[in-house]
């Protein structure tokens, strides 16, 4: 794969969550492409096995794991398997997150003849999907963190990087458990990293602007494939009138990611998002 630069991560082991899904397998990928040992996790395992087998057939180091983000135990029982794999982790990227259609209101805006009509309004949001929601993007940045950090604890050149979003700086409207779990997700980044700084892991994160994934593609595009009124509203929103690519965020992952380049940084949470959270829409 062709990187923006290269960093030496030649024999780092780099943990990677949700590496089976769009984001985080070309995060993996790129991590790999710098020589690091990479365990691809992800509760489909076969979907980062997957793309564990094209880092190998490109000439890299990769191996699929299964993992749940949100249940102790998987991780730990994970953990055994990579240390005996690959040893202590060095790196970890805290990846898997995402929203649900139940956590998902039908409106931007509540108005006064809502009862009269056929939708999922704020009132009638499901406890369960929010709570899913909400440990999905934070107790599963939260566990991993745990378990693998552990490995990170009196060693030099250890960092975390987990994955925000745009919606932790201002909440998207119909969103309101991914905006707040994100939230807590760029909050718990600066927590960690002032709670681990004596022992100098250090804790950052990247906040992706809006790609077109499958994750978002019930929000952004109609079933014929014509842009959606919310990606109108998105593009018009992006000073840089585009949503980005993968390879858009490979640039600040490696450097946040690499103990030369980065070794003072900790802390902060890299917006890559064509200008949108830099934009008041004037
Ligand atoms: P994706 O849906 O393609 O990938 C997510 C992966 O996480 C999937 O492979 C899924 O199997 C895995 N996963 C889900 N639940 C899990 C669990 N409990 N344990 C382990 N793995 C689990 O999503 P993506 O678009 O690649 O997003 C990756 C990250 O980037 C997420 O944290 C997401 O919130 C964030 N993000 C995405 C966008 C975007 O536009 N797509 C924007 C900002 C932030």
């Amino acid at each position: 794969m062709k990187l923006p630069f290269q960093v030496n991560l030649k024999d780092k082991v780099v943990v990677v969550t949700g590496a089976g899904g769009v984001i985080c397998s070309h995060l993996a990928k790129a991590i790999a492409a710098c020589g690091a040992k990479v365990a691809l996790l992800d509760l489909n395992k076969d979907a980062a096995q997957k793309w564990a087998d094209e880092i190998v057939a490109d000439g890299g180091i990769a191996k699929g794991f299964e993992a749940n983000v949100l249940v102790k135990e998987s991780l730990e029982k994970c953990h055994q398997e990579v240390l005996a794999e690959y040893g202590k982790c060095d790196i970890l990227v805290n990846g898997a997150g995402g929203n649900n259609p139940r956590a998902t209101t039908d409106n931007e805006y509540a108005e006064l003849d809502d009862a009269a009509k056929e939708m999922k309004t704020f009132f009638e949001l499901d406890q369960k999907g929010v709570e899913f929601v909400f440990n999905l993007n934070f107790i599963g940045t939260l566990l991993p963190s745990q378990v693998f950090a552990a490995d990170m604890v009196g060693r030099e050149g250890c960092s975390i990087l987990n994955v925000s979003s745009m919606n932790a700086y201002t909440p998207l409207t119909k969103i309101p458990a991914y905006s707040g779990a994100k939230a807590a997700v760029s909050n718990f980044t600066q927590w960690l990293a002032v709670h681990f700084s004596h022992i100098g892991i250090r804790v950052n994160a990247i906040a992706p602007g809006f790609f077109s994934t499958a994750q978002n593609a019930k929000l952004l595009w109609n079933e014929d494939g014509t842009p959606t009124a919310r990606t109108g509203k998105i593009l018009a929103a992006t000073p840089m009138g585009k949503f980005g690519e993968v390879d858009d965020l490979v640039g600040a992952t490696l450097f946040l990611c690499s103990p030369e380049a980065a070794g003072f940084i900790t802390g902060i949470c890299v917006p890559i998002d064509g200008g949108f959270s830099s934009y008041s829409g004037v």
